[in-house]
């Protein structure tokens, strides 16, 4: 008699967990709201109670969406079910190194280029995880030799039990997810975990401006190396716009002015990858050829062309405070700063005090500009102005004199849109149409 899993989310972790444990021999059930898609053989056990739903079941398995806090999550503890998430579950099948990447911000820009160096110095690899493709899909098919560089968000981390990576990579941590973690503490308690089987033969990569993710130093059971880019580290770091890499002796790297991703949080995420790498025995020609080569991911402070004499830049993947000022402090000039999204009820305090001074117009659009204009201080050097629509906040922000109009939301999407992909296409859709007619 085969095993009997329950997955929960029939999404793309989901539909992962369903084929991986189909393929391996499980009989698989699946749970999911309305208009779940339910493979078939499977068995469809939506819209019943945990009681029911757990029936026979021996594993459940959760796609991160689903908190630690459902209930049935709960009930099959309680049952003595054991529960993982699709992270684990992937994990179990797997062959291959791991290197794993977590932060706030940067965990899709160091993924994609640690998978291009890897390209660049002739391994096979596959980026995988909160990347759009799941871990578990493709697990238990990836040859002995080739690398999984995933990417894993702190819903992923929350349901790990044994999984381990030989590399481990903490970018930053910066508030975010209250709403699912409740508290900064309990968010970067699940980024820690990416650490927690790690053995001494493993690495841990960890960025050392981050006063959070420095301390983590502590708790690691493997070798640590850092990242900084004001700091001589073990590991890489900048020096008077010079790349060094420190262990047993310095090598230089490369030019900071050589890499195709612009801004300081860039030169931070490339110091991450390059870490990595060095830590993998790749050779500096290969990091460098992926350096020069490698532009950031759609979306991420993307140059949209200059549009009636304004640069125009789309960072319409900017879902927090940290990221929307990280880009801010990127622009070269003026800049009208359109901002705005989903209200995720966090404070802007914050925000307001390290705004650099280059953003001279705010326009906000979204659920919540009221709750942006309640934390803006009384003294400001900058005009703020709330907008009902994208469109109207786009053609407000070039009627100004700025030299840059920069979208970056600061939070979510989900009150107008599906995804950030979404948010951006309209953004761009906006732009063309108020470049038209231009020469
Ligand atoms: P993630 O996958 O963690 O969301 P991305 O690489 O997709 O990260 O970038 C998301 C947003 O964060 C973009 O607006 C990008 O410009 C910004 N960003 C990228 N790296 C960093 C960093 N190290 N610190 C702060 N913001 C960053």
């Amino acid at each position: 008699m085969c095993n009997t899993a329950l997955v929960m989310g029939t999404g793309v972790s989901g539909s992962g967990a369903i084929s991986l444990l189909t393929r391996s021999g499980w009989r698989v059930c699946v749970y999911d709201g309305a208009g779940a898609r339910v493979p078939e053989g499977c068995e469809d056990r939506s819209f019943l109670p945990p009681e029911l739903a757990l029936r026979g079941v021996d594993l459940l398995v959760l796609s991160p969406g689903v908190p630690l806090t459902d209930d049935m999550v709960t009930y099959a503890k309680l049952c003595g079910i054991e529960v993982i998430g699709e992270i684990e579950l992937g994990y179990r099948y797997s062959r291959g190194d791991i290197v794993a990447v977590t932060g706030t911000n940067g965990k899709t820009t160091v993924t994609l280029l640690i998978k291009k160096i890897l390209e660049c110095a002739g391994i096979e690899s596959y980026a995988l995880g909160n990347i759009g493709s799941s871990f578990s899909a493709v697990a238990d098919k990836v040859d002995e030799g080739a690398v999984v560089v995933l990417e894993l968000s702190s819903f992923q981390l929350e349901s790990i039990v044994k999984f381990r990576s030989k590399y481990a990579v903490c970018l930053n941590i910066t508030p975010d997810h209250y709403e699912r973690h409740g508290s900064f503490e309990e968010y970067a308690d699940a980024k820690r975990k990416i650490f927690l089987n790690q053995k001494a033969s493993d690495y841990a990569v960890l960025n050392y401006d981050d006063e959070t993710v420095r301390s983590f130093e502590q708790d690691v059971a493997s070798k640590v190396y850092f990242f900084s880019t004001h700091q001589k580290v073990k590991g890489c770091y900048l020096e008077g716009g010079r790349i060094y890499f420190a262990d047993s002796g310095v090598e230089y790297i490369a030019s900071a002015d050589e890499l195709r991703i612009k801004g300081e949080h860039n030169i931070a995420n490339a110091l991450a990858a390059i870490t990595a790498a060095k830590l993998m025995g790749i050779k500096k020609q290969a990091i460098v050829k992926a350096l020069r080569t490698f532009s950031a991911p759609r979306f991420r402070m993307q140059y949209c062309g200059t549009i009636k004499g304004k640069r125009v830049y789309n960072d319409s993947k900017a879902t927090n405070i940290d990221s929307t000022l990280k880009a801010c402090g990127a622009m070269k000039g003026s800049t009208a700063l359109i901002m705005g999204g989903y209200d995720k009820s966090i404070s802007y305090g914050q925000f307001f005090a390290n705004l650099p001074a280059t953003v001279k117009r705010i326009i906000v659009t979204g659920d919540n500009a009221e709750s942006i204009k309640e934390d803006l201080p009384a003294e400001h050097d900058y005009s703020f102005e709330i907008l009902p629509s994208l469109y109207l906040a786009a053609v407000k922000a070039f009627e100004g004199e700025e030299e840059n109009v920069l979208f970056s939301p600061s939070t979510s999407s989900f009150d107008r849109f599906a995804d950030f992909e979404e948010r951006g296409e309209a953004f761009d859709c906006i732009v063309r149409a108020i470049g038209c007619g231009e020469d």
